[in-house]
C-alpha cells in the first residue's frame, strides 16, 4: 500500500485535513523537514486521507499497478504550485506586502481615502491554501485595499468586538461598515462574495437604478440565465423568477 502526494497542488500545510482524518498517523507533519510526511508501514488503506484533501492531492495506490499508475499521472501534470500561492482568505498570508502590524490597523484605516478590507487571523485560525477562497477572485475589480493581520492580543478582539477567527472587516473613514466572521471554504466561494459584496456596496452606497428589488447593497444582480435581461435573483444563480 503506498499514499502519495501530489505536491504541485499541495500546499504543504500542518493544518492538512488528511492528516486530520488520518486513524493511525500512517500520514503526519514532520516538523524537522517541515513537511507532510508518510509512513507506509502504518496506512491500513482506509482511503480517509484522499477522500479528506480538497484538491485531490493524496492518492492511494492499493497495489504496484495503481502505484505506478498515479505516480506517472502526478509525473504529467501540468499544474504548478506556484498557482497556488496567492492570497487567500483564511490562509497563511502570502502578499508580504498585504501583511500589517496590530499596532498600525488604526492607522491605516483612518487616513485611507478608500474602504479597507482587513483580514484578522491568528495562528490556529490558519486554514490549508486549497480549501481557502483567493481574495482577488471574491473582489474583483473593487476598489478597496485588502490588509491581513495577524492577531498577537486580545485588544483589536475587543475592541472591534470580534467572535471567531477568521474575521474580514470594512473599514470607511476608520468606521466599521461589515463585518464576516468565521472561515469559508471554497464550496462556499459564492456565499462569502455575496457577503463581502453586500458590505462593500453598502460602504459604497451604491444602488443599481436597474434592479427591481428596493435593497440597496443588493449583490445578486445579473443576467438572468433564462430571460437574459438584467435583474435581481431568487438565489445564488441568476434564474428567471422576477
Ligand atoms: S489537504 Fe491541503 S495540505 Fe493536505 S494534502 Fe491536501 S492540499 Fe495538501
Ligand atoms: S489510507 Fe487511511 S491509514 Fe493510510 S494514510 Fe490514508 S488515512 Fe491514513
Amino acid at each position: 500500500m503506498t499514499v502519495l502526494i501530489n505536491f504541485k497542488i499541495c500546499d504543504n500545510a500542518q493544518e492538512c485535513s488528511g492528516i486530520e482524518a488520518c486513524p493511525t498517523g500512517a500520514i503526519y507533519w514532520n516538523s524537522d523537514d517541515k513537511k507532510i510526511t508518510i509512513d507506509n508501514s502504518k496506512c491500513i488503506s482506509c482511503m480517509r486521507c484522499e477522500e479528506a484533501c480538497p484538491s485531490e492531492a493524496i492518492r492511494v495506490g492499493k497495489n504496484k499497478t495503481e502505484y505506478e499508475a498515479i505516480k506517472k499521472e502526478f509525473n504529467e501534470d501540468p499544474r504548478k504550485i506556484s498557482d497556488l500561492f496567492v492570497d487567500r482568505y483564511g490562509a497563511q498570508p502570502i502578499d508580504v506586502e498585504a501583511l500589517i502590524k496590530e499596532e498600525n490597523v488604526e492607522n491605516i484605516i483612518n487616513t485611507s481615502n478608500m474602504p479597507v478590507l482587513i483580514e484578522f487571523f491568528e495562528d490556529d485560525s490558519i486554514e490549508c491554501l486549497r480549501r481557502s477562497n483567493t481574495i482577488s477572485k471574491l473582489i474583483p475589480g473593487e476598489k478597496i485595499i485588502y490588509k491581513k493581520v495577524e492577531l498577537r492580543e486580545k485588544s483589536l478582539i475587543d475592541k472591534y468586538n470580534i467572535s471567531k477567527l477568521p474575521s474580514l472587516l470594512l473599514f470607511e473613514k476608520g468606521a466599521i461598515e461589515g463585518k464576516i466572521e468565521g472561515f469559508y471554504d471554497t464550496e462556499h466561494f459564492e456565499e462569502l462574495k455575496g457577503k463581502l459584496l453586500e458590505i462593500i456596496n453598502k460602504a459604497n452606497n451604491e444602488v443599481n437604478e436597474d434592479c427591481p428589488c428596493t435593497w440597496p447593497g443588493c449583490p445578486r444582480h445579473g443576467k438572468c440565465n433564462e430571460c437574459q435581461e438584467d435583474h435581481h435573483s431568487l438565489g445564488q444563480e441568476t434564474c428567471c423568477g422576477k
